[in-house]
């Protein structure tokens, strides 16, 4: 898997993160700094927004991953009115001919960013996320031809159009962005299922549980004379049977662990914290189950289940060549049983 920063599965956390760590904090001080500037005294109106905007830096700082949806729309709202304050009371906010914050430039490079992490923190909701960020620009917009009125020199007359036309082409990269990370998890997850049964396959099989886990048991479960089933009733009948022993497990297993096609016409299960005795009682419903469910033509299609116990921080895979032991003991033990690997076996 991909990562650093540029990871594209992760570059809205990224993004955000950015935003919320550097713009934030900087747009707040900016603005204050520069009204105090052209002003000569501190407004009110000013140090509150200062105030929202560090708390909501801190607040992302601290928990990053609550950011539920009425905090988000809070932000965003008080930032448009904001916006819209500083637009159409100029002048009750001391901005005058003279006195034109010098800041204002950097709050408005800093709006197409805003615009383009919004796309990515209401990823949830794209459709708000698109009217709080043209709601945004609008307000900011409206702002610049505002002020532009008094100081041409700070901020020409094509300024506002201008903006407006870069935040509607942030927004553009920031949905763009936010569709790419939804295809690339899409992909992911395709990779790692089997798309007969929906299980999930044996490159999930080796990627989670190469990884050293608790102490559980590990099975493999293999259908008996599956190659029969299929010479003598064609691959679909074949297929059915699969998804039979799939919802099997699947149903069986439920939430104790974690059903994998580990290829062909076998399943690995991983168990954890189960024991032997436990595993062997429950793959003892399964088979039953297949047994009952399974039918193809005249006769009950079984299955073969190898166990082994996985130890504690050991990686589950590990006990795979032991469960696959077991497995083969079963087979030439008749088949349709279940056998557990000896603490003594070797492992490979
Ligand atoms: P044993 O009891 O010893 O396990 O014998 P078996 O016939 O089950 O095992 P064998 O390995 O000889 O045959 C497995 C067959 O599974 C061969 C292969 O064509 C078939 N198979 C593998 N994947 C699929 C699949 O996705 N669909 C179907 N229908 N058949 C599959
Ligand atoms: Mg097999
Ligand atoms: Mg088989």
């Amino acid at each position: 898997m991909l990562s650093g920063p540029f990871d594209p599965d992760d570059l809205p956390g990224t993004l955000t993160r950015l935003y919320f760590r550097v713009s934030v904090p900087l747009v707040a001080l900016v603005t204050a700094a520069s009204m105090y500037a052209a002003s000569g005294e501190l407004n009110p109106v000013a140090v509150a927004f200062l105030g929202l905007l560090l708390l909501t830096a801190t607040a992302h700082a601290a928990v990053p991953r609550a950011w539920d949806w009425p905090l988000r729309l809070t932000f965003a709202g008080l930032l448009i009115v904001f916006a819209v304050i500083l637009a159409l009371f100029r002048e009750a906010l001391g901005v005058t001919a003279h006195a034109v914050p010098q800041g204002i430039n950097i709050v408005l490079l800093l709006t197409p960013l805003t615009v383009v992490v919004w796309s990515m923190l209401f990823a949830d909701h794209p459709r708000v996320g698109f009217v709080l960020s043209l709601s945004l620009a609008l307000a900011v917009a409206v702002l610049v031809e505002r002020w532009s009125a008094v100081s041409p020199a700070l901020l020409g007359s094509g300024t506002a159009p201008l903006l407006l036309a870069v935040c509607l082409i942030a927004q553009l990269f920031g949905s763009a962005v936010m569709g790419l990370q939804r295809r690339v998890q899409l992909g992911e997850r395709q990779v790692r299922l089997d798309p007969l049964t929906g299980l999930l396959n044996r490159r999930a099989f080796e990627e989670v549980l190469s990884a050293p886990g608790p102490h559980g048991v590990l099975a493999v479960v293999d259908v008996d004379h599956f190659k029969q089933v299929n010479d003598q009733h064609g691959h679909e009948v074949g297929d059915r049977v699969l998804r039979v022993v799939a919802d099997v497990l699947q149903q069986t297993v439920d939430g104790a662990g974690e059903v994998y096609r580990w290829g062909g016409e076998e399943f690995v299960v991983w168990l954890p914290g189960s024991s032997i005795v436990a595993a062997s009682s429950l793959f003892e419903g399964v088979r039953r189950e297949v047994a009952g469910r399974a039918r193809v033509g005249r006769r009950n299609v079984t299955i073969s289940i190898g166990l082994s116990e996985s130890g504690a921080d050991q990686p589950p895979q590990h006990a795979f060549p032991r469960a696959d032991t077991a497995l083969r003991a079963a087979k030439t033990g008749g088949r349709d049983q279940i056998r557990a690997a000896s603490a003594s076996w070797p492992s490979a």
